[in-house]
């Protein structure tokens, strides 16, 4: 079994701990229709991006 050679200092392990923490989930507001959303993701309430339609441009590109 692995030992480690010496005890880890507080220091060391608060060092290491600093990563530890969670960090919150930003959210932005839409800026067409105002409703919570993810930044850099479509909104899924009005499929819009930065205020342009997106998923309608989708459907013309496959269309
Ligand atoms: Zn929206």
């Amino acid at each position: 079994m692995a030992v480690p050679k010496k005890k880890m200092s507080k220091s060391r392990v608060g060092m290491r701990r600093s990563h530890d923490f969670i960090k919150p989930v930003s959210i932005n507001t839409c800026k067409n229709c105002g409703e919570a959303c993810l930044p850099h993701n479509i909104c899924k309430f009005c499929n819009t991006y930065n205020g342009r339609n997106v998923k309608a441009i989708a459907v013309d590109l496959m269309s």
